[in-house]
């Protein structure tokens, strides 16, 4: 039986959470004693830095220790606003410190789109560290006078402000939330996992991480204007390098993609400290607890966020392919070519991955593209999608030449699959497949593509779906892109053999359902026979037979070069 999903119940999820969230921060203002109401604006600071760090670490899947100086950006400008009097008061100010964050977010992003890892963070905590001197050079605007930040008039005094600080935590989240559904949040989780696969998909690998970067600073500003409201004044020693190492830390260990998980960190960011003092130990320690906590969660070990979501899942198994029966329809006949390849070469070193190769797609048929290991196969489809530049050799598709980016390759209505698996695990089916299609499809098209190939429905968490069925999902994302061409690098490879049958009927009616001319890499005899009007045998990068399925089957040097499955011909 299918659940039925209630949409409504959905949407309107995120709002009850906000709205039961402004209701525990509202009994809390009233109900705690004065110093926890202090301690909790503080966390609620730390959980909106944290949210930001979330986002471009835990989602997008890049480092950054330098969140704290975004956070002195906003507070630079919350100040500034406040000495020069600028007119809509601490709302606005603090909205504005956010934007001059995201503004500095993407200033770092820039020069960050070429670096990874260990550079990245090194680049990023010199930032935090060069900032931080600078700071303590120049103090914030109004430090020198002592003139007090005018906080907003209905929560001027400490338990009002502490209510405040939670609504302007709640809209955050909301918008980290909404933002993650959606386009952005897709491809944030793709380029995280996978470059080359966000890159396939037709998305910019740069707007995805530069998108990361601005709304991560941003909520890092918003944070660092609301500390300001909290103590009255800002002063450097609140953003120095070191303490946004150990919030990358605690974000990284908790796990601050998930918003829940950026809030426990937040508390444990006030609790630690807190209780070393009431235990009389030097507050250094508290860095050394989150560095060994980090190391865990660094070392694979996993964060709590997640640890705490496998508890919940491990009684589930992973969902594989639910397949049913097909009608059997009329494939269409092949047309002129769409995908012309021609003269292809390409070395790596002294090795000929593909020399002089010549290849054509025929409108709505399925050429495949056989041959044993090493062969070239997924070379070819490197090259043809615009991952390997240095080849020489002309590829046209509908007769124009297709040249650039993989991106642009993509956009201009060739997709491809790869061999490993590219599909993030941080989304649903649907999020996945809607975010590959990059046009606007139903919910009804997506339904039935899915259904049609035996995919798990929409709303399944991709961690949930076995590797096999990955692929499958991964192939169903490009067909409802609607491409001029779709080059499939062994689709099935990690199936049983029924359901690699199964997946053989279902592409053999792909051009007519899907109106798209396929290449498919494979290399199980059965299906290709099954699947393909055309052949073209490939080994050592050569081409050693191609045309008609039946004659090059039949061909001699191909029997020859697949001597040890002869008899499977
Ligand atoms: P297939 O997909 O047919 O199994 P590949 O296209 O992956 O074969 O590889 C073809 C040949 O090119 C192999 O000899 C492989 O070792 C070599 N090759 C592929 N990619 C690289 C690379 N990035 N650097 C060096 N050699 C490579
Ligand atoms: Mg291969």
């Amino acid at each position: 039986m299918r659940l039925t999903e209630n949409p409504l119940a959905r949407a309107s999820l995120p709002f009850a959470v906000a709205a039961a969230a402004i209701g525990v921060g509202y009994a809390l203002s009233v109900g705690l004693a004065g110093y926890f109401v202090y301690l909790g604006v503080t966390a609620v600071v730390a959980a909106i830095a944290l949210l930001g760090l979330g986002v471009v670490t835990g989602t997008a899947g890049m480092i950054s220790l330098c969140q704290l100086t975004f956070a002195a950006v906003g507070a630079f400008v919350v100040s500034a606003c406040n000495v020069a009097g600028v007119p809509g008061g601490f709302v606005v100010w603090l909205l504005l410190g956010g934007l001059a964050a995201a503004v500095a977010g993407v200033l770092v992003g820039l020069p960050a789109l070429r670096l990874r890892g260990i550079t990245l963070a090194v680049v990023t905590l010199g930032l935090a560290a060069a900032a931080d001197l600078t700071l303590v050079q120049i103090q914030f605007p109004g430090a020198t006078e002592g003139l007090s930040i005018e906080r907003p008039d209905a929560f001027s005094d400490d338990r009002s402000y502490f209510l405040f600080a939670v609504l302007v935590l709640v809209a955050c989240g909301l918008v980290v939330h909404f933002l993650r559904r959606g386009r952005w949040g897709s491809r944030w989780h793709l380029v995280a996992f996978s470059e080359r696969g966000t890159a396939a998909v037709g998305a910019g690998v740069r707007t995805s991480k530069l998108t990361a970067f601005a709304v991560s600073a941003a909520l890092g500003g918003v944070s660092g204007g609301l500390l300001t409201g909290q103590v009255g004044l800002a002063f450097p020693a609140s953003f120095t390098a070191i303490q946004s190492l150990a919030l990358y830390v605690l974000a990284i260990m908790s796990g601050a993609h998930l918003i829940d998980m950026a809030v426990f960190g937040a508390l444990l960011w006030v609790a630690v400290p807190e209780l070393l003092k009431r235990w009389g130990v030097p507050q250094d320690w508290g860095f050394v607890i989150f560095g060994v906590l980090g190391i865990q969660a660094l070392a694979g070990r996993g964060n709590l966020g997640t640890a705490v979501r496998n508890l919940w899942y491990r009684s589930r198994k992973p969902t594989g392919l639910g397949l049913t029966d097909i009608p059997e329809v009329e494939p269409l006949p092949p047309g002129d070519p769409v995908l012309e390849v021609r003269g292809l070469s390409v070395h790596f070193g002294h090795v000929r991955a593909l020399s002089e190769v010549d290849i054509s797609v025929p409108e709505h048929g399925i050429l495949g593209v056989i041959g044993p290991n090493g062969a070239g196969k997924s070379t070819l489809v490197d090259v043809i999608s615009g991952f390997l530049p240095r080849a020489t050799g002309t590829v046209t598709l509908d007769g124009r030449p297709l040249t650039g980016s993989p991106t642009r390759r993509a956009r201009r209505g060739l997709r491809r699959t790869f061999q490993q698996d590219r599909v993030p695990p941080g989304l649903t089916v649907g999020a996945y497949v809607r975010f590959v299609a990059r046009r606007r499809v139903t919910g009804r098209e997506v339904a039935d593509a899915l259904e049609f190939f035996g995919c798990p429905p929409a709303r399944t968490p991709l961690s949930r779906v076995d590797a096999g069925a990955r692929r499958l999902v991964e192939v169903v994302g490009h067909l409802l892109a609607r491409p001029r061409v779709l080059l499939l690098d062994e689709p099935a490879a990690g199936l049983p053999h029924e359901e690699h049958v199964a997946f053989g009927r279902r592409l053999r009616q792909v051009p007519a359902r899907f109106g798209v001319s396929v290449l498919l890499i494979e290399h199980d005899l059965d299906l290709v026979r099954s699947v393909c009007d055309r052949l073209t045998v490939l080994d050592f990068g050569e081409v050693l037979a191609s045309g008609p399925q039946a004659d090059v089957l039949a061909d001699p040097a191909v029997l020859k070069a697949y001597m040890g499955e002869t008899e499977l011909l």
